[in-house]
């Protein structure tokens, strides 16, 4: 087989690129280092959606899956990009810590869910609850994942240029590939192939401060969450906007993050960075995997959205499977699904 080809290496094009390497299939990776997502994320593998008590989509395979190979990248680079968390909900309303217990209960969620101790009740006035985790080190994950493919000759860190592209051949810069997978996050609209599908643009901010809490095994959420870093530094998020693809650090966001995070702790704490990204989400929070209507080969990966570190790994390597296998992907992905074609 022709090798694949992956056009972004954001941590949908990186999860790509491991799972081909482990199925043996050859790939060469492109990727203009533009990256205003995947760097900046906060890392939370995080298997709840807190706001109604739910599980977030697919989480039980899905956290398991990406636990395992945040592990084997790790081995395979030789370092270590994730952190195990306790992640602590603080309750916002009366009857979610009723809720809780129910999940407490129930085969789905108990797996996550950790024992209640006194000191749960101390946050907010009522109390919170507390769940597995893990965290990664986002930046450092992208950055030594580029310079892992590099140092193999896999990775060309350039932007795509249309005018070196034959469609009907597949092939980019005179070398021909089995399979040409789009994987630009929330800048899809910037090449011509996949434009109909409706990946939008979620910009978000997120804070880092010096915080001397000693608990830097927890990370809170109550609205926005505080994660802890190591050395007593925390990162503060995040923000949503979506009448904006800035790129510039606002005074805006920075108040409605400190805002936030004084309803936590009266503690003084000290900015000391604010980073901005642009999430790809879809209008159902479902991803965009599938094939283009017309030309056979060329794909997308798109449309993560917020849970990117979480759903990437377990997707990419269904999307190769469906390659070797052709088990059809799930139809709650289909690139199409909006336009009904
Ligand atoms: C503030 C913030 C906090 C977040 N926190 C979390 C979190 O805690 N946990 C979590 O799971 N998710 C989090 N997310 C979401 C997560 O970051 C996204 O789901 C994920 O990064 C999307 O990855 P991606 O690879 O699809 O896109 P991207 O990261 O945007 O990657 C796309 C890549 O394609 C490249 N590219 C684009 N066009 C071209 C081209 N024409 N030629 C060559 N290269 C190109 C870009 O340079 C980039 O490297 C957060 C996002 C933000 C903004």
């Amino acid at each position: 087989m022709n090798p694949v080809l992956i056009v972004g290496g954001g941590i949908a094009g990186i999860s790509l690129a491991h799972a081909l390497l482990d199925r043996g299939i050859d790939f060469r990776l492109v990727d203009d280092g533009k990256n205003a997502c995947s760097s900046v994320a906060a890392g939370i593998v995080n298997p709840f959606s807190f706001r109604r008590t739910l599980l977030t989509w697919n989480a039980n395979p899905f956290f398991a899956e990406a636990l395992d190979f945040y592990q084997s990248v790790a081995e395979k680079l030789e370092t270590t990009f994730h952190t195990p968390i306790e992640i602590r909900r603080v309750f916002t309303a009366p009857e979610e810590p009723i809720t809780w217990e129910r999940r407490r209960i129930d085969p789905l969620f108990s797996p996550f869910m950790l024992p209640s101790v006194s000191s749960d009740t101390a946050w907010g006035p009522y109390g919170s609850g507390r769940i597995r985790g893990f965290w990664v080190d986002a930046a450092c994950f992208i950055r030594k994942n580029h310079r892992f493919f590099e140092s193999q000759g896999l990775l060309l860190r350039k932007s795509f240029d249309t005018k070196d592209f034959n469609e009907t051949e597949l092939m980019y810069q005179k070398e021909t590939y089995s399979k040409v997978v789009f994987a630009l996050g929330y800048r899809n609209k910037e090449l011509p192939w996949f434009k109909d599908v409706p990946v939008q643009s979620t910009q978000g901010e997120v804070l880092t401060v010096r915080w001397q809490n000693k608990d830097e095994r927890t990370s809170i959420h109550r609205k926005i969450y505080a994660l802890p870093i190591g050395q007593q530094h925390f990162k503060v998020g995040a923000t949503h906007k979506w009448d904006t693809e800035s790129l510039v650090p606002s005074e805006e966001a920075k108040k409605e993050l400190m805002a936030k995070f004084e309803i936590l702790t009266s503690d003084i704490v000290e900015v000391i960075d604010q980073e901005v990204g642009v999430r790809p989400t879809s209008p159902d929070r479902r991803p965009f995997i599938g094939q283009h209507a017309e030309i056979e080969g060329l794909f997308i990966f798109n449309g993560l959205g917020t849970k990117g570190y979480l759903t990437a790994p377990p997707l990419a390597k269904s999307w190769v499977e469906y390659l070797l296998t052709q088990v059809p992907l799930e139809k709650c992905v289909d690139p199409y699904r909006f336009l009904g074609t």
